[in-house]
């Protein structure tokens, strides 16, 4: 191997209140950082790219900030991600229909746990649009904040909202491996991730009647939303 690379270290471990598992967890406390490597070998680090704290028994990843404000929302980078990709993924052929608005609702809340109120789902439709950076840019912030059952997650949740509008097309087809591409995920990978899914595609409307089975739920915060 020659050239950038990206690493996870663990820089700490300890026990924490998950706010997904309502419980005190161990976790791990994760940096991602982009090595330059020849030959195999780590030279030297480039950047940071992020970090997060991982929950060892659910694997959902936390903003570091969840250590020490347990009540507040942990997961709001992840959360952030899922919409962009969402929203990206309703904008990729054309025009925004109804079901795809509720679509991303149903899935934001299976996916993180946080209701979607619709106004929110519009402001994020909005801002997509205008965001002109490519997904493989965009995706620069997201990789030092997911683990790689996250990026699942994520890649689920925007096949899941493409699947939502009737018709899987060719550009949401493109679309979901620039996501993958962009989270570093690689075919095979990707094919295990979407396996399942993809039987969906001639019956896209039951995607979201099942919705509940084919995104592991998280859990829903008391009060929240
Ligand atoms: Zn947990």
């Amino acid at each position: 191997m020659w050239g950038p690379n990206d690493i996870t270290e663990t820089a700490g471990e300890g026990w924490f209140w998950c706010p997904t598992c309502r419980d005190q967890t161990r976790c791990r406390h994760q940096v991602v950082m982009r090595w330059f490597f020849a030959a195999d070998r780590a030279i030297f680090p480039i950047k940071t790219l992020g970090e997060y704290i991982e929950c060892s028994d659910c694997e959902n990843t936390f903003d570091p900030e969840v250590i020490s404000d347990p009540g507040h929302a942990g997961q709001a980078n992840f959360q952030k991600a899922a919409r962009h990709l969402m929203a990206k993924m309703v904008l990729a052929d054309g025009d925004v229909q109804q079901q795809e608005q509720r679509a991303m609702q149903t899935i934001h809340l299976m996916v993180t746990g946080a209701m979607l109120p619709p106004e929110e789902v519009a402001e994020e439709l909005v801002m997509a649009k205008a965001d002109n950076r490519s997904i493989s840019q965009y995706c620069q912030d997201v990789l030092g904040q997911v683990n790689g059952p996250g990026k699942a997650q994520l890649i689920r949740a925007a096949l899941m909202v493409a699947l939502a509008d009737g018709e899987y097309h060719d550009d949401e087809r493109a679309l979901l491996h620039e996501i993958a591409t962009a989270l570093q995920v690689d075919d095979e990978a990707l094919d295990t991730i979407t396996g399942d899914l993809m039987m969906f595609t001639d019956r896209t409307e039951e995607v979201l009647v099942e919705a509940p089975t084919l995104l592991a739920p998280a859990e829903i915060p008391e009060g929240g939303g």
